[in-house]
Formats: C-alpha cells, structure tokens, sequence
C-alpha cells in the first residue's frame, strides 16, 4: 500500500477518462515544500503565512521575508506558487499580543480586514512577495483571505498596484503583473461571486470558514462540532454558485479548505465542475488516488445527486456508497 502511493507520486492527477486535475499542496511553514515536491504537487495552492507572525521573536523584516517565499518558489520550479497574505486574528492569534479582545473574534477585526485597517504589515508583506517573484521570476500568485465585499478586494487589489510602483519608483525588482485572487471564505462573498469573478484571476474556496459562517458554528467549537460539516447541503449549494460563477467567467476555482484532502470528497469536488484541489502534503497522494479512479460522468452525476439531498447525513451516505464503488 505504502509503496502503491509513493509511486503514484510520479503519475499525474488525471481521471480515468483523461481530465488533467491540478492537484496542489497546502503548507504553513517554507519547508514543507519539499514534502509537496516528494510526492509530486503540481504546485502550492495555499500558502499560509501567519507563521511569521506567530514566533516569539516578532515578525521578520521585509528582506527575510521575500527570501521565504524565494525558498518555496525555487524548490518548485515552473509551478505555481499562491501566497496568502496574512489571516490574523479569530482562529490564528498571535501569543500575547492580539490587538484587543473582541466578543466574537470570527466575526471581528481579523484577516484581511486586519490588513487594510492596519496596513504596515500588509504593505512589507506585499512588497516582500513582489520581491520575491521578480528575484525568481516564477509563477507566484497573490491571494487574499476572508474577501467579505467588492469593495474589500478592490481595496486590497489597489494597494497591491500601489506598492508594487512604490517598489519601481524606488529602483527595486519588483513584478507588477502578479495574478490576484480572492479566497471565498464568507458567504456574502459566495453570494456575490458572479460579480467578484469580473474584477479576480482566480477563486479559491476556503471551506474550513465557509462551512463556520454558513452555518453559524464556531470551526473550533466542540460543542457545536455535529453541525459544523463541510457536507450540509447549504455548504455544497454555495460551493457550486462559486463554481459556476468561476466557470462562466472563465476564471481558475480551487478549493483549499480541509475538503480538498479528504478523498470522500474527492468525485463530488471534481462532479461540481472543480478542477484545482489543493491539500496538506501528506493527503496528496490518497486524493490522488482517488482523481485516477473517477469518471467524470459519474462524479457530475453524484454531484447533481448531492445537491438534491436535504441533509449532511444523506450526503455522506452518498459519498460513501460512491466510494466504496469507484474503489
Ligand atoms: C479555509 O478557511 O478553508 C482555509 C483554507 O483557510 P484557513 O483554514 O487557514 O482559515
Ligand atoms: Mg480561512
């Protein structure tokens, strides 16, 4: 079994009847590059970057910086590497020094609302990924966290151009051409993603919020943890208005939320017309497993099938008996 999935880190992330799925990696610290690479990523669909500002020595300079995410693009050469900017606050606090306590932090000052408010550390953040990409002139995207309305991202989309002439007035190699993209994360924004998909690159679904904010339970609450799923059905209906409004604008959509590692889920993603699944290093090569098995006839079919459904507990019974039939 063991060496079944290590071989399949050669093999592509293709369907049995031949659709080509960009299968990427998760990380949350540069060196986890090098498990993404081992078991054959076709690039980084999500890299989180809070753990700069997460050590106790207080974040690092701008320099530093750039020279991480450099380490990351270089070890994988010609693919694509999606940097979120910082997703601070709620779930990702730093020790002993959040700004002030909140009553309902997921709902608070944090993430890319944080960023604009305070925009310092955004800023050295952007220009340090600019920096970056011109240094190794790789294929590095720029996304942001927790987009709640238009104005929100085109904020951020300006102060990304802003710092970018910033960097070129001053005479430093800096890339003005980065594709930018919007996580959608809140439902106000899966609600508004026909309209958020003229002005993005690209979309990337953060299930893990998703999932919080649709159904009002906290994502590290036990108390609530049996309604807290990722198959409710108000879950998938939004899922698919993102694929669609993605599709007919002609735009790439990944999911990047828990989700897109858990190979149960693996058809109903691909059936929902998603393409780009992007994962921990360590669920790559399962999914994978999963991609190679699956005709996209049936899984548009358990799709459609799932949609219809009124519960979580229908849905996962759906998912298992497919399944258990492709595997
Ligand atoms: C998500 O919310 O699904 C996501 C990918 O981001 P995070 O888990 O870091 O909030
Ligand atoms: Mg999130």
């Amino acid at each position: 079994r063991f060496a079944e999935l290590s071989r399949l880190s050669d093999l592509p992330a293709e369907t049995a009847d031949g659709s080509r799925i960009r299968l990427l990696g998760n990380i949350e610290f540069p060196a986890e590059v090098d498990a993404c690479r081992e078991r054959g990523a076709d690039g980084i669909g999500l890299f989180r970057t809070e753990f700069f500002y997460l050590a106790d020595d207080g974040p690092p300079g701008e320099l530093e910086q750039a020279e991480a995410y450099a380490a990351v693009i270089r070890a994988l050469p010609g693919k694509p590497v999606t940097i979120r900017t910082l997703d601070l606050g709620s779930d990702k606090s730093e020790p002993g020094r959040a700004l002030h306590v909140e009553p309902n932090p997921a709902l608070g000052l944090r993430s890319l609302r944080r960023s604009l408010r305070d925009p310092g550390p955004f800023r050295l953040q952007l220009r340090a990924i600019l920096r970056a990409a011109a240094i190794t002139g790789g294929d590095v995207r720029v996304m942001f966290p927790l987009v709640t309305t238009l104005d929100e991202f085109r904020q951020a989309r300006a102060t990304l151009r802003d710092v970018a002439a910033e960097l070129l007035a001053e005479g430093t190699p800096a890339r003005a051409d980065l594709p930018v993209g919007a996580m959608i994360e809140v439902p106000a924004a899966a609600i508004m993603s026909d309209l958020l998909a003229k002005e993005v690159d690209f979309f990337s679904i953060g299930t893990n919020d998703l999932t919080q904010y649709i159904l009002a339970a906290d994502r590290t609450n036990e108390t609530v943890a049996d309604l807290y799923t990722s198959a409710d059905p108000a879950v998938l209906r939004l899922i698919d208005t993102v694929a669609r409004a993605a599709e007919a604008a002609g735009i790439e959509v990944t999911v990047c939320g828990s989700i897109a590692g858990e190979p149960l889920y693996t058809m109903l993603l691909l059936g929902m017309g998603i393409q780009h699944l992007s994962t921990p290093p360590h669920q790559l090569p399962e999914v994978k497993r999963v991609i190679r098995a699956v005709q996209m006839d049936e899984a548009r079919a358990l799709a459609r099938e799932a949609l219809r459904r009124g519960s979580a507990a229908e849905v996962l019974d759906l998912l298992r008996q497919a399944f258990r039939r492709v595997l």
